[in-house]
């Protein structure tokens, strides 16, 4: 249960903690994903801006050299001057010079000429070859040869000249023309590649993209590793054909063209700017790869990811300890107030009970070894069924008249049948002994339990010493029931014991005597009530000594007095009854005063004259009557019911 509780608590933590972090590195990825986009986006931006500007200078200075040499006159008049100085040194001289001072000025790796006429291919070195129209190598000459518009072309090719190793050069190459429109040559200067080269890896090294100059058709004439020499198109190798249409139909010189998201893959997102560069013709696209920048940021939302686990792996070793500390601590606690409610409860119920015993009901038996115990000591040996303890219990030490009850309340067949009535409790106040003669009174609280293990029913006594409670009960019935003055019952007591002796023996022969004092008004008026009451007292006492212990005497009115008793015959009691008027017929002398005392009596017989109190008092008043009426002193006996006859002493 403790452990659900704390698995609860730790999984709510956990996943608390968890949304939390996890939320946070999802924001910061995103964060730093776009701002990372956004700063790739404008370094791009810029980085192409830079490329595009400088090699646009460098690339666009031969071009605008190479068309001043094609329309400078000198030159073109130095051309025309070649059919007759072929053999002439000083007129190879003369060009040599020409193209060494431009290559002087602007430090160009070739400055050339190629004469139309003669196809005689010269350089700043002088007379470098004839060009053969059959040699592949040649191709780019009399490519520029053919009908074109262009005021000039580049093309990226091995430069063949001595000395220059072949080294691969950008040439421009512009054609000159007389006043005519008649082509006298072709003009232009060369820049090798691996110069600009190294441009594009500087920017490629310093801000992590790839540079390329494309022409027209997407071939790649300028980046890092390719060049027009060796014609490899961008297009093809990067499958961005997607990008292609837009990319080399995108002429806008202001601006630069932009894409995201152009690798086919999808999986990395790259950058792209393009840029025109119509002086040549070219597009320069710059390429950014983001996948690097994903792996960081996967890297880093891996090691958040990490240290999330790491610090909920902490959070729940602390808290776990935590709670189970807690835990621990409550549980002593609760220990310790258990076992405190617990004595506190013993010694209470110590206080309130003897013993408690446990008996299992359905088999017969005790349910525990301090009820076997006590069976035992009171003579039962250990396997006594519990009904048979029962009865040794009810003989050895309960009072006679209780072991009935104590039995009929305890036996186990009563036990079961009122539980299956619904009874939850049996209680019995009974008097019990441990010495067979001081005899106290003792109660015994049952409370009736299902055992849930196996169903049998289970009965715990619980045995209450309620002695002084009992006593204390009973001399409160005996005031209630005692007339003050006199101590004979009152009228109610006797009435109800009369009652209850007529129920026990209804066919028992027994006799209702009513007494009355004669003239005791007299008596009170002469001398006072308090001698009135000394009478009364007097008259009773000699009522009380000429009775016997169990017969019940009462004060059933002001100065009229009942007892009743069995009688062995009527006879007896007439006797009796003319005694006592004997005995009664006295002087009363209290000081100076004295009053002369006498009783009339009536006497009534059970069953004879009836078997309840108020038919007994009715007719023993009836012959009181009759006593009275023949002039008291006497006593009569109630004879008949009918016609009234009477008989008299
Ligand atoms: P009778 O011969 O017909 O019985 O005449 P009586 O004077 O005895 O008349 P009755 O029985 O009617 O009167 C009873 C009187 O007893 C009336 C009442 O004042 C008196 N009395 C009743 N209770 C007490 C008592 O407790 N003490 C005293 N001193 N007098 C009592
Ligand atoms: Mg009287």
């Amino acid at each position: 249960m403790k452990n659900r509780i704390l698995l609860k608590t730790n999984l709510m933590v956990c996943l608390v903690i968890a949304a939390g972090f996890l939320l946070t590195a999802v924001f910061s990825y995103r964060l730093n994903y776009s701002a990372s986009l956004k700063s790739i986006e404008q370094v791009s931006k810029l980085t192409s801006e830079g490329i595009y500007h400088q090699m646009n200078n460098i690339l666009s200075k031969p071009v605008n050299v190479s068309q001043t040499m094609a329309n400078d006159s000198l030159l073109k008049d130095i051309l025309l001057q070649e059919s007759g100085r072929l053999e002439d040194p000083d007129y190879i001289e003369v060009l040599q010079e020409y193209l060494q001072a431009y290559q002087k000025k602007y430090g160009y790796d070739s400055v050339f000429l190629v004469s139309a006429a003669t196809a005689r291919y010269y350089n700043f070195n002088g007379l470098d070859r004839v060009l053969e129209p059959d040699d592949p190598e040649n191709k780019w000459y009399y490519d520029v040869l053919l009908p074109s518009d262009a005021e000039y072309a580049m093309n990226v090719d091995n430069d063949e000249v001595a000395n220059a190793e072949n080294a691969i050069t950008l040439f421009v190459n512009c054609k000159i023309k007389d006043g005519a429109g008649k082509l006298l040559g072709v003009v232009g200067v060369g820049v090798r590649i691996d110069q600009l080269q190294s441009i594009l890896k500087k920017y490629q090294d310093n801000f992590r993209l790839t540079p390329y100059f494309i022409d027209e058709e997407g071939v790649i004439e300028l980046s890092v590793e390719h060049t027009g020499y060796d014609p490899v198109n961008l297009f093809d190798t990067s499958g961005r054909q997607d990008a292609k249409e837009d990319i080399l139909n995108w002429k806008d010189d202001d601006s630069a063209i932009s894409f995201w998201d152009l690798n086919p893959a999808g999986r990395k997102r790259d950058y792209i700017v393009s840029r025109y560069l119509p002086e040549i013709g070219w597009h320069l696209v710059v390429e950014r790869d983001t996948s690097e920048l994903i792996r960081t940021l996967n890297r880093q939302m891996t090691i958040a990811v990490v240290v999330i686990i790491v610090i909920i792996a902490v959070i729940l070793f602390i808290i776990t300890r935590v709670i189970q500390s807690f835990n621990r601590k409550i549980v002593v606690l609760e220990r310790a107030c258990e076992q405190e409610r617990k004595s506190m409860f013993e010694k209470a119920t110590n206080q309130l009970f003897e013993d408690i015993y446990e008996l299992d009901v359905t088999h017969n038996r005790p349910a525990n070894q301090v009820t076997e115990r006590y069976f035992e000591s009171l003579g039962a040996p250990a396997g006594t069924p519990y009904d048979k303890a029962l009865s040794i219990i009810a003989e050895k030490q309960i009072m006679p008249e209780f072991r009935q009850g104590y039995l009929k309340t305890f036996s186990p067949q009563n036990v079961l049948e009122g539980f299956r009535q619904g009874r939850e409790s049996l209680s019995y106040d009974f008097m019990i002994s441990n010495d067979s003669v001081n005899y106290y009174w003792m109660r015994i609280t049952a409370r009736l339990i299902l055992s849930e293990s196996d169903g049998s029913l289970h009965m715990l006594v619980y045995r209450q010493n309620i002695d002084a409670e009992k006593k204390q009960e009973q001399r409160m019935l005996e005031l209630a029931r005692t007339d003050e003055m006199t101590g004979l019952l009152n009228k109610a007591a006797t009435q109800k014991l009369v009652e209850k002796r007529l129920e026990e023996a209804p066919e028992r022969l027994s006799a209702f005597f009513i007494f009355d004092i004669d003239h005791f008004k007299d008596a009170n008026d002469f001398f006072g009530h308090a001698f009135g009451d000394k009478v009364i007292c007097s008259f009773t006492g000699i009522l009380r000594e000429n009775f016997r212990r169990g017969d019940l005497l009462g004060r059933i009115g002001g100065d009229e007095f009942a007892a009743f008793l069995p009688v062995s015959d009527v006879a007896w009691a007439a006797k009796k009854a003319r005694e006592l008027n004997v005995l009664l017929d006295r002087d009363y002398v209290d000081g100076n005063n004295r009053w002369h005392m006498s009783a009339s009596i009536g006497v009534a017989f059970s069953p004879r004259d009836g078997i309840h109190f108020d038919t007994l008092y009715q007719k023993a008043d009836a012959a009181l009557y009759e006593t009275k009426k023949r002039g008291r002193g006497s006593f009569t006996l109630y004879h008949g019911i009918a016609g009234g006859q009477y008989e008299d002493n």
